[in-house]
């Protein structure tokens, strides 16, 4: 096999992966994987990836040994016929989804807390931000599609659906996932449609609830109206949701509420499923909710009786005690008891940047022989007014836990 330049790579084993109607395959190019079609891609195919590959987004997000979008690099050929591409290997990761569900987290990443998610949430619209900012719709977006690693770091895979233009011409994403379609696409073959950064803006705020509140939030609450309880779908085709229900949902005892999370996130939620409704412009976009995010983090603290219990000082106490007294112990962030000690100060917030610096995630205090992280100082730029007093600025402290060996 070889690559566009000619130079040959072979595969190296059994494919890993699938996805989008081909099937990954590491290699024996360090850090590369290619992905093979199952059927010989159509021109429109081979010159939608020519595209990719001639234009990456202006900044990829990355954390060393990771890469935050998975884009193609070059077409791979066997013989003369472009039969796949080579795309960067993403490191050590988990599926969004195995992340929001409570019982897989539990025993994929069982240190994680509620900081984790809002950080992991958070980088994910730094990626959406870049890829808007150049041009491209995601058009797929789906939780299976996003990938986040022990430090919160995320990834997104499967790029070659995403929506390209090239001058007038338009390489469509052709497909779409039940429960993150956009009312204003439901019953339209996607092929058919050109869809725009407010497509993406709904299933961008999809993801982050899911993230928080850990289900689809058309289908939180139980069903008040007289008629059978309409479907997900139906409901999100009417925009019936707990906060929009017109009467016809109820909180149910174990939804976790929209007052939990800090305002500036509640506002962007209500914003997306309300007023964005009818109207998709007034969608926040992924650098709206990335300013969110980041205020809400700063936001969070810790509780003081759970080691992995982190709350919004907004909400006044912490709401996971409240919720495990609610139901008789349940706990989706179950962690140990804390000796009677006062809190410890609340975690640096990370983030993912769009520069090439990355910029680790969070954690709790947790024991010292967890924590590999690395603290990094400093920065002070003395200025002398005049040969007077000398001035100061701390520029940045980061640093980092990993949540599992
Ligand atoms: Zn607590």
């Amino acid at each position: 096999m070889k690559d566009d330049q000619g130079n040959s790579f072979n595969l190296n084993g059994e494919p890993f992966g699938s996805g989008g109607e081909g099937k990954i395959y590491r290699t024996d190019r360090p850090g590369f994987v290619v992905k093979i079609y199952e059927k010989t891609p159509t021109p429109e195919q081979v010159s939608k990836l020519k595209v990719m590959i001639a234009n990456p987004p202006k900044a990829s997000p990355s954390d060393p040994g990771d890469v935050a979008i998975a884009w193609p690099t070059s077409l791979a050929y066997k013989g003369k016929q472009c039969i796949g591409f080579l795309m960067p290997e993403i490191g050590r990761n988990v599926q969004f989804i195995q992340v929001y569900n409570p019982k897989s987290r539990k025993k994929i990443l069982p240190k994680c807390n509620w900081l984790f998610l809002h950080t992991a949430a958070r980088n994910f619209t730094e990626i959406v931000k870049d890829l808007h900012k150049s041009g491209y719709v995601i058009g797929d977006i789906k939780p299976q599609n996003i990938l986040v690693n022990d430090r919160a770091f995320v990834s997104v895979v499967d790029t070659d659906s995403f929506q390209v233009k090239n001058g007038n011409t338009v390489y469509r994403c052709h497909v779409v996932t039940e429960g993150f379609t956009p009312p204003e696409m439901l019953g339209f073959d996607p092929s058919n449609i050109t869809q725009t950064l407010y497509h993406d803006r709904y299933r961008v705020a999809l993801i982050i609830y899911h993230l928080l509140f850990t289900r689809h939030p058309f289908n939180e609450g139980t069903w008040q109206g007289s008629s059978d309880e309409q479907s997900q779908v139906d409901k999100m085709k009417s925009g019936i949701w707990l906060y929009n229900s017109q009467g016809l949902l109820k909180s149910h005892i174990s939804t976790i509420p929209l007052q939990v999370i800090h305002p500036k996130l509640q506002e962007l939620f209500k914003r997306c499923f309300n007023d964005g409704h009818k109207d998709p412009t007034k969608r926040p976009s992924a650098e709206d909710w990335s300013t969110a995010l980041k205020v809400a983090i700063n936001d969070l603290t810790s509780c003081g009786k759970i080691d992995t219990h982190k709350y919004s000082r907004t909400y006044g106490k912490c709401y996971w005690c409240e919720r495990k007294n609610i139901l008789n112990g349940v706990d989706i962030f179950e962690g140990s008891a804390k000796p009677v000690i006062s809190p410890p100060p609340p975690s640096i917030p990370p983030v993912q940047t769009t520069s090439s610096t990355p910029i680790p995630p969070p954690s709790p205090p947790p024991p010292a022989k967890k924590i590999i992280g690395f603290v990094f100082l400093a920065i002070a730029t003395i200025c002398f007014i005049g040969g007077a007093i000398p001035f100061g600025f701390i520029l940045g402290f980061i640093g980092f836990s990993c949540f599992s060996d």
